[in-house]
């Protein structure tokens, strides 16, 4: 059935006509499937629609007895009609007999048809059907077939939608009774506790036009609209001039996908088959929204989001609609329910009325975490059906520190609530009120606080918290929101940034710690079967020599007349760090041979993340300047468990005999050599690890700034020599839970842990 362009917008253009004609629902759809057979010279069409339970059902078919419409259902992943829509792909098989996964439903009669093809029924990303064309000949379908097919497909859904063709609340399943409250439970992107309402961000921009008469005026409008989306976006770029270098660097790389030449490329061959330019622009969406469900790659999901949230602000331009009006009314408590969220959407709300989110997907380094996290918005990911659960105006509670959120919550529920809320708002205050006082034990033992950053936005962090420094600057961020690495200018510029933020308080930068579940637009890791003990950090950096020398030359050059503090990650080898550090010789000599300015002091130091350092340590300390404790790391290779996967991640505790008698030893060994031991791992940002933390003689903690609060409040209600004598006799009598232990000893001495 090759479709020449002008057939098919004939077909295309006859479909609307039939589906906007009179009669029932059923009788137009008979009609438009006899249409699409008899256009496409197909022996049969058939239009399966998906009902509640994830059932499909032949609604309407050509060529099949009509005896098995509403008759025949097949489980989404049940024969070929149902592998088409449980994977969301087209399907051509010219002997579908053949085919593995063919079911024969005799009731339909289709014993004498060969080959079938099919594809779905997309909308909002959700498949809703499947439509089909069989033949009584073996035939391979072409490609050209099959994308005209999709077209269809994609119209006729659109078609049917304003269809009640099976009632809303069928489409629309809602687990148990709506009106009673629920709990649902996600992951935590980023912490805190809201009430608010429930509102669907992005209502779906309605399209009056589908096919088009003159598809060079579309393409026009499509220009037209192409280059106000592209305008819209500098001016949020400008009106958020405030936020920090990195998110702009987010929006400007999110501004570069507007210039995506595949991306304008698919919906102008849309538009040449026939459709609207709001149509096409739907249509690549649609299919993007199919792939990004199939992706598994982290950062190709985001670049996915990306293009979406762009593809729905064209659509806005298109139709006409600003991107504020099509938030309608909002309420002045917005909780946004989206299946996920473009970088620059969270920015479109005016400031101060979103007061969660609640994502469908997300993951904890998308970036509009990122932009969450800058705006202290409390964000709950992976919370699957979302939005057939959760009805726009519900009133909801989020506890995204326990990544849970309530459902139209009970009053008793509410109340907890408001007492929650106001509980962290209060905490809030007393830490800030506290924020001036020494990090120091009730024993007068200081202790050196720090903060763990990786964006420039962290940076203010310092002067919120009273942080003595930063401890722990993971570079690698920045790298991993370009699309390229950047040059030595522009690393310059960044870490000049980060310093004169910091001004006389020290910064260690971690250099690039990519690979594992960091990935970079430009490195791919080969889908290894174990990427974090795979090609990742200083083994990348070691095998690119030259960028691990930029990004050296960068932070010699922002530091030219101040200090210099660097370290290297996942060091397993000590002679992967006097390599590493030969690296740092050579940079500084390069600067002296060019009469660069010198930074004042270069202190270069090691990560301790892999065990084998364990039995190396005299020699480490020998050749490194400091030490960093990455427990987050350290432990994961120590007990074999991965610190991203939920079953085992909580499997072994940090507060164990083992750990705690390890870090012992390496707190010992580096006093022993005079050399600096910080610990940076997520353990030093709790209170009770770095109580246990304290009894092992550390006097260096670096964490992320929330826990800076409440580890100054634990500090300075701890009594140093108390806890340390405590904690050695845990470890001298092996104690077997010295977490429960360690929690009655604050408990009884009145030290603050929460
Ligand atoms: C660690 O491993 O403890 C660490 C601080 O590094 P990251 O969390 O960045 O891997
Ligand atoms: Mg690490």
């Amino acid at each position: 059935m090759p479709l020449p362009d002008s057939t098919g917008r004939r077909l295309l253009g006859r479909l609307r006509e039939y589906m906007a004609g009179g009669g029932t629902a059923q009788e137009r759809l008979d009609r438009t499937v006899r249409l699409i057979a008899e256009e496409t010279s197909s022996d049969v069409c058939s239009c399966y629609v998906m009902r509640a339970g994830e059932v499909l059902e032949l609604f309407a078919t050509q060529g099949l007895s009509q005896d098995a419409v509403h008759v025949t259902r097949l489980r989404v992943g049940e024969g070929l009609v149902g592998e088409i829509a449980a994977r969301a792909r087209p399907l051509n098989a010219p002997n579908a007999w053949d085919h593995p996964g063919f079911v024969y439903r005799p009731e339909t009669g289709e014993d004498v048809y060969a080959s079938l093809m099919g594809v779905p029924m997309i909308r909002g990303g959700q498949v809703i059907g499947v439509l089909a064309v069989q033949n009584r000949d073996r035939r391979p379908y072409k490609d050209i077939e099959i994308e005209a097919l999709e077209t269809v497909a994609m119209v006729l859904s659109e078609l049917l939608a304003g269809t009640e063709l099976i009632s809303r609340d069928e489409l629309a399943p809602v687990a148990g009774n709506a009106v009673l409250p629920f709990r649902m439970e996600g992951l935590c992107l980023n912490p805190g506790a809201a009430l608010g309402t429930a509102v669907y961000h992005r209502p779906k921009v309605h399209i009056e036009r589908l096919i088009c008469e003159d598809p060079d005026a579309e393409l026009a409008r499509l220009r037209e609209a192409l280059q106000a989306l592209r305008r819209s976006i500098d001016d949020l770029i400008h009106s958020h001039i405030d936020l920090s270098g990195d998110y702009r660097e987010i929006l400007e790389a999110y501004r570069m996908f507007a210039d995506d030449a595949g991306w304008v490329s698919r919906i102008s061959d849309a538009i040449r088959s026939g459709l609207t330019a709001e149509a096409a622009v739907r249509r690549v969406d649609d299919d993007m929204k199919v792939r990004l469900s199939q992706a598994n790659d982290p950062y190709i999901r985001e670049r996915l989001h990306d293009l979406e949230d762009l593809a729905n602000r064209l659509l806005l331009h298109l139709t006409g609609h600003g991107p504020t009006s099509a938030q309608g009314q909002l309420p002045e408590d917005a909780v946004l329910i989206c299946r996920s969220l473009g970088p620059a959407e969270l920015l479109d709300y005016p400031r101060g009325t979103v007061r969660g989110v609640l994502m469908e997907e997300g993951a904890p380094t998308m970036h509009a975490v990122i932009v969450a996290r800058a705006l202290d918005i409390p964000v709950i990911g992976r919370l699957a059906g979302a939005f057939s659960r959760i009805a726009p105006f519900d009133a909801l509670a989020l506890d995204a520190d326990n990544a849970q959120v309530f459902v139209r919550p009970s009053d008793d529920v509410r109340e907890i609530f408001l007492h929650s809320v106001a509980t962290r708002q209060a905490r809030k205050q007393a830490y800030l009120a506290e924020r001036d006082l020494p990090f120091e034990t009730r024993d007068g033992e200081a202790v050196t606080v720090m903060m763990n950053a990786g964006l420039l936005m962290d940076m203010s962090h310092l002067d919120d918290t009273g942080a003595m420094g930063v401890g722990l600057y993971r570079t690698e961020l920045p790298f991993m929101t370009r699309p390229s690495l950047p040059d030595v200018p522009t690393q310059t510029l960044l870490y000049q940034k980060i310093l004169d933020q910091a001004g006389d308080r020290p910064v260690v930068f971690r250099t690039l710690d990519v690979g594992g579940d960091k990935l970079l637009p430009y490195w791919s890791n080969d889908g290894e079967d174990n990427p974090a003990m795979g090609w990742r950090s200083i083994r990348i950096t070691m095998d690119r020599p030259a960028v691990l020398r930029s990004q050296l030359r960068a932070l010699l050059r922002a530091s030219a007349g101040r200090e210099l503090r660097v370290m290297f990650p996942m060091i397993a080898d000590v002679a992967e760090f006097d390599q590493a550090r030969r690296l740092v010789d050579a940079e500084v000599a390069r600067e002296l041979s060019r009469a660069g300015d010198l930074p004042s002091e270069i202190w270069v130091g090691t990560m301790l993340e892999v065990p084998a350092l364990l039995y190396q340590f005299p020699a480490l300390l020998r050749a490194a300047d400091f030490v960093s404790v990455g427990s987050n790391d350290l432990l994961q290779f120590l007990f074999a468990t991965d610190r991203g996967n939920p079953r085992v991640s909580s499997r072994y505790d940090v507060l164990s005999v083992p750990v705690l008698r390890m870090l012992r030893d390496v707190r010992e060994q580096c006093d022993a050599a005079g050399k600096p031991v910080t610990i940076c791992g997520e353990m030093a940002g709790r209170p009770l690890e770095a109580m246990a933390l304290i009894g092992l003689g550390y006097r260096r903690l670096s964490m992320a700034a929330q826990g800076i609060g409440p580890v100054k409040q634990m500090l300075r209600s701890m009594d140093s020599r108390t806890v340390t004598t405590y904690v050695q006799a845990l470890i001298d009598r092996s104690a077997a839970h010295p977490r429960r232990a360690l929690a009655s000893f604050a408990r009884d001495h009145a030290i603050t842990i929460s």
